[in-house]
């Protein structure tokens, strides 16, 4: 899309008027190049050979690219093909699962035709020319407007806890969850009420600012248009809420799954409807849920009406929740995420895929499809077929391989797996790295609900 379009440099739009025309297609020997080396960088790791975990390489998997510009690899034969750079990002999450592949092929993600962005963990803005109408000034940074996408707050719902009180009624459980959403409507409206009131006492400068044309010195359109921001609703414990619902986890039974994809479809346009209603832009999406999954679970558990659903349902080790739930609320039990199979749900990957891809095109982001690792180290060209078959047979917009690591903090050698001790020098001093939600981080920073979950991962050696 963005070939031809005229680029933006040096503070100019180099659009034939304000400076000569040059379209972005005439840096594509620069663009291919800065690409490897950043992939080449970020696959030596830092001194001591570590994985950077920020900043994160979102990989765009696009239309334009899946084929390649023959006559231009003719022309360039010392330039990397897009081949050899998507396979260098499989190298790189072969190596260290660091890169995040943003599937822009289905149709709902734009196909090539729109703009869109992931961010942190995981939420999805996208815009196209028919679903904004100043697409096109936008992309020209006419009279400084641009596109800003964000949103203003997020609230997330407990849904197993409307599982709770339907108490088996399908109609009962929509009921509590369209009362979830109202009452996160009051939410936001407190959030922005709050928030006009900072605006107009100018306490947000950064984001309120009106940045001047370099050229004309003309002050144009506010940093970021705050009326374009959305409020999101969040899923937590899809799975968990037709387990209670139907007696079978999402992936045991057709029932379950299709009363997953129905609540979700329900609330979707619940959400749309509650947008007209009040005149916002409410969007449907999963919560990183880093600790709201265990946070649910565990309030569930020490509620004296919900104690005895949320036992037959929460993921993790009940046992030894119940057995601290007088010492501390970090206890290792948690909801499942978003509407994800649970994690320790033993199903070949691709069986997952076709479960969880449903749900990507229902919500308006916030979806990532996790592929976790075994120790083996995967074959970069498998995993780069694996993850073609994935984007373009399926419609998960948003995917990641986790490999588990061991960083020895004696000698700093990088091994495959959670290990107890170093395999190189024998050091107990090491530190765990795997994906909580969004990032790679050390284990050691994670609650106990988020260690088990890694305890309890499913992961796949055999990418079938
Ligand atoms: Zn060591």
């Amino acid at each position: 899309m963005w070939r031809d379009k005229p680029a933006v440099y040096s503070g100019k739009v180099w659009d034939g008027k304000a400076a000569p025309l040059r379209t972005y297609g005439r840096f594509e020997r620069e663009v291919r190049l800065a690409f490897k080396a950043l992939m080449e960088v970020m696959l030596a790791g830092d001194h001591w050979g570590k994985p950077f975990n920020f900043p994160k390489p979102e990989i765009s998997l696009e239309p334009d690219f899946m084929k390649e510009d023959e006559e231009f690899n003719q022309a360039h034969p010392d330039l990397p093909t897009y081949q050899d750079l998507y396979l260098l990002t499989f190298k790189l999450a072969a190596e260290y699962g660091t890169p995040y592949f943003d599937n822009q092929l289905p149709a709902y993600r734009g196909a090539g035709n729109g703009i869109s962005c992931y961010q942190c963990c995981a939420y999805q803005f996208a815009a196209t020319f028919d679903s904004d109408d100043q697409f096109m000034e936008k992309l020209y940074f006419k009279d400084g407007k641009h596109f800003s996408m964000g949103s203003w707050q997020v609230v997330s719902l407990n849904c197993p806890r409307a599982a709770y009180l339907a108490r088996g009624d399908d109609d009962l459980l929509f009921e509590y969850l369209r009362g979830l959403m109202d009452i996160s409507v009051e939410i936001f409206k407190v959030k922005r009420e709050w928030m006009n009131r900072v605006v107009e006492s100018r306490r947000m400068p950064f984001a309120t600012q009106c940045p001047r044309d370099p050229a004309t010195n003309e002050r144009g359109s506010q940093a970021v248009d705050l009326e374009s921001l959305v409020y999101t609703i969040g899923v937590v414990g899809v799975n968990e809420m037709v387990q209670f619902h139907t007696g079978h986890a999402m992936h045991e039974s057709k029932e379950a799954w299709k009363l997953a994809v129905r609540a979700m479809t329900e609330m979707e346009l619940y959400a749309k409807k509650l947008s007209e209603t009040h005149d916002m832009t409410i969007a449907l999406a999963r919560t990183p849920a880093e600790t709201t999954a265990q946070r649910f679970a565990v309030s569930d558990l020490i509620h004296e009406e919900f104690r005895d659903c949320a036992e037959k349902v929460v993921k993790g080790d009940l046992a030894a929740a119940k057995k601290n739930l007088q010492r501390t609320r970090d206890l290792p039990i948690y909801y499942t995420n978003g509407t994800h199979l649970p994690p320790g749900a033993d199903v070949p990957i691709f069986e997952r895929a076709k479960l969880e891809h449903v749900f990507f095109p229902i919500v308006d982001g916030g979806n990532i499809f996790h592929v976790f690792l075994g120790e083996a180290s995967p074959d970069p060209k498998g995993l780069m077929d694996f993850g073609m078959r994935l984007a373009r047979t399926t419609q998960i917009g948003y995917f990641t391989f986790t490999k588990d690591m061991t960083v020895c903090l004696s000698c700093y050698k990088v091994s495959s797996g959670l290990k107890e001790e170093c395999p190189s020098c024998g050091s107990p001093d090491v530190e765990h790295i795997s994906r909580i939600t969004g990032y790679l981080q050390a284990v050691s920073g994670w609650n106990n609900a988020k260690r088990q979950e890694l305890k309890d991962r499913k992961r796949y050696d055999d990418l079938i």
